[in-house]
């Protein structure tokens, strides 16, 4: 793997714990040229220990910078001090673009997606809309995008925006797991959205209400492991083929639950 060494030119706060990172690599770079949904990786030294950590570009493609959007981890090393420390002017050694979970964008498909998302997951994914939306105008894209509570929500202003300017083709349901009034963790009590964690039952009803038009469906899940095997799971038994669910794990399942509130579903 070749390492870079790339400037941060912006540090932008998403929410409370998170913050995208704009790099100056310009048009020429090879981290530029990547499809959306892949990712780099950072080699960083942190307590005099090196660590490589992978993160999703978040921005679009073939720019004159490269953004990636990182959310902090409870007891992370690098998320943390990425959110809390890093700054504009710092220099980190950046490798990629890897990665299988993609979009390839197409003008003549007629596709629908499907895009289930829960908290930093959205990461990989709003790049994907945002390349789907302007390069593949006939298809329809349905996000249902998962947190704890409304403050956690990454881009959500800017996927508002999109669902506005791109209406009928891009349709956004949110979720927050820890909506209710009278917890440490309330949020608001007027939230209208969706309430409880993504399950079975939510994706179910979901895809009732945003049915498939055409029989060209697929499907993308990002986030923890224990999201994406779950839902993996209810998928697969609403009879979906496992080839047309398209998967990032952001961590291994079994390491979720001592992490869980970081991430905003488990
Ligand atoms: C392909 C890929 C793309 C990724 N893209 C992004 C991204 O765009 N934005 C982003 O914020 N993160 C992303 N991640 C996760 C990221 O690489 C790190 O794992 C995360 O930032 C935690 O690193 P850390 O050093 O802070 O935590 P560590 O010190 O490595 O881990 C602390 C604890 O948290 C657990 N843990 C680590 N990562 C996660 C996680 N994601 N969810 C739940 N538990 C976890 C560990 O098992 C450990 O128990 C991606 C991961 C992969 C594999």
């Amino acid at each position: 793997m070749e390492f870079y060494p790339v400037v941060i030119k912006h540090k932008h706060v998403e929410t409370e714990d998170a913050v995208s990172l704009e790099f100056e690599t310009g048009p020429d770079h090879p981290l530029t040229h990547f499809k959306s949904g892949q990712y780099i990786t950072l080699k960083m030294r942190h307590q005099r220990q090196e660590y490589l950590r992978c993160y999703s570009y978040s921005g679009m493609p073939d720019q004159n910078t490269v953004t990636v959007t990182v959310k902090k981890v409870p007891k992370g090393k690098i998320s943390k001090w990425i959110v809390d420390e890093a700054k504009e002017g710092d220099e980190m050694m950046v490798a990629g673009p890897n990665g299988r979970f993609i979009i390839d964008p197409d003008l003549a498909r007629r596709r629908v997606y499907y895009f289930f998302a829960a908290g930093s997951g959205i990461t990989p994914v709003f790049s994907m809309i945002s390349g789907l939306l302007e390069h593949e105008p006939k298809s329809k894209i349905h996000l249902l995008y998962g947190n704890r509570k409304e403050e956690d929500i990454i881009f959500k202003s800017k996927i508002d925006a999109l669902a506005q300017k791109y209406e009928g083709q891009l349709m956004v349901e949110y979720a927050l797991s820890k909506h209710q009034k009278g917890f440490l963790w309330t949020s608001r009590s007027d939230w209208s959205g969706l309430k409880g964690r993504i399950d079975g039952k939510m994706i179910a009803d979901f895809m009732e209400r945003h049915p498939a038009e055409v029989k060209d469906c697929t499907y993308y899940l990002c986030g923890p492991g224990a999201f994406i095997k779950d839902l993996e799971k209810h998928l697969t038994g609403m009879g979906i083929e496992t080839a047309l669910i398209h998967k990032e794990y952001f961590s291994l399942p079994e390491t979720d639950s001592s992490t869980s509130s970081a991430i905003g579903q488990h």
